[in-house]
């Protein structure tokens, strides 16, 4: 605390990533990040972008970045979109907070499910925005009839995040058309690991942004990459926040790696199969031991184990180098979060918890 703080300062509560240990030989299973190196394309993409003496990087980027807009229209031809429907950031983070301040901020609050990514509530705290929290059912299912109600916008992360719970599509379209007074806002950063995207909806829907990210699927947590793709007039509102903050968020090696990353659609078929058939496995694996793991379409799975006290199993997977998420929040504090890894680190998770729970 210091007098020098704005009032804004002292009011805020910022989010806590998971944490990113300094450590080697770690089973790193706490922030979903993907177990396998990106597309060798978009590596060799970044490499030509940097060259041998790096002097392209004495010139600012394209503001626009083009490229990149230009991949993710492609990326998604099957929809018709062109470039005027995609925003692009800094990570999808960025892209969220821009969405918030842009297209969420208005008399009504915002509805949001009571479980769902903890960034939500902190860009309500950061620009002044109310919300309401809507429960989700009893086994963490967003129930979108819930939604019927007066709002400034809404928000919903699909499949969402801690629970890996995923809506099919049509309830996205009746939500989404049932709200046409606000923006509907859909997060999809797991999407690719299970779900079917709702950015075929957006030229129907003048309301709906669907947010991404090349962070999970992609593999690029490290080069900061997300986007948006909704109507021309969202995005138009979006890049109007952006060009008053910040002219250049994607660096020159993020453009050239996104675009050539989202080029390589055999890489990531081949990668997110890998990892929904290493769930499939973990999850008979967990519930042989006694765990109870909710149905995830995501590249984690959240569970709880029947007798064990959920923060105390976390304590004790971490005093043998096996990281996962525990969130100490009302309703979930009995969960865990596990990102699903390489065989081999599921299998090192699964005999950990064994030595753990033997009796
Ligand atoms: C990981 C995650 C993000 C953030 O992704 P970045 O692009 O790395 O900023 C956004 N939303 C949800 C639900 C996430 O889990």
């Amino acid at each position: 605390m210091s007098h020098y703080w704005s009032p804004l300062v002292h009011r805020l509560t910022p989010y806590t990533p998971g944490e990113q240990p300094k450590l080697s030989n770690l089973v790193k299973l706490n922030t979903n990040e993907n177990p396998y190196p990106p597309s060798p394309r978009a590596v060799a993409a970044m490499q030509r972008e940097i060259g041998n003496d790096g002097a392209a990087l004495r010139l600012y980027p394209d503001p626009n970045a083009d490229l990149l807009k230009h991949a993710v229209a492609e990326h998604f031809a099957e929809f018709a979109l062109t470039p005027d429907h995609v925003f692009v950031g800094n990570g999808s983070d960025e892209v969220l907070a821009h969405a918030f301040l842009a297209l969420l901020k208005h008399e009504q609050p915002i509805l949001l499910p009571d479980i769902t990514y903890s960034f939500y509530p902190v860009y309500c705290g950061l620009y002044g925005i109310d919300s309401v929290t809507i429960p989700v059912d009893e086994r963490f299912a967003i129930r979108v009839d819930d939604y019927a109600r007066e709002n400034g916008g809404i928000v919903i992360a699909n499949p969402n995040a801690p629970t890996g719970h995923l809506l099919p599509l049509d309830a996205i379209e009746r939500l989404a058309a049932a709200n046409r007074q606000s923006v509907v806002l859909v997060d999809e950063a797991y999407v690719d690991f299970g779900g079917e995207t709702a950015i075929g909806l957006v030229c129907r829907l003048p309301n709906l942004l669907v947010v991404r990210t090349l962070s999970k699927s992609h593999a690029l947590a490290g080069l900061r990459v997300g986007y948006a793709v909704g109507d021309p007039a969202l995005i138009e509102a979006l890049e109007r926040i952006k060009n008053s903050f910040n002219s250049y968020p994607l660096d020159r090696v993020a453009i050239a790696g996104a675009a050539a990353a989202l080029a390589d659609r055999e890489y990531l078929e081949k990668t997110r199969r890998a990892v929904m058939r290493s769930r499939t496995a973990l999850v008979g694996d967990l519930q042989g031991l006694g765990f109870d793991v909710l149905p995830s379409a995501a590249n984690f799975i959240f569970t709880r184990h029947a007798q064990r006290d959920a923060a105390e199993l976390a304590a004790q997977l971490r005093q043998r180098s096996v990281i996962v998420r525990h969130f100490k929040l009302p309703r979930i504090d009995q969960y865990l979060r596990i990102t699903i890894g390489n065989d081999a680190q599921c299998e090192r998770l699964v005999a950990t918890l064994k030595e753990i729970l033997q009796p």
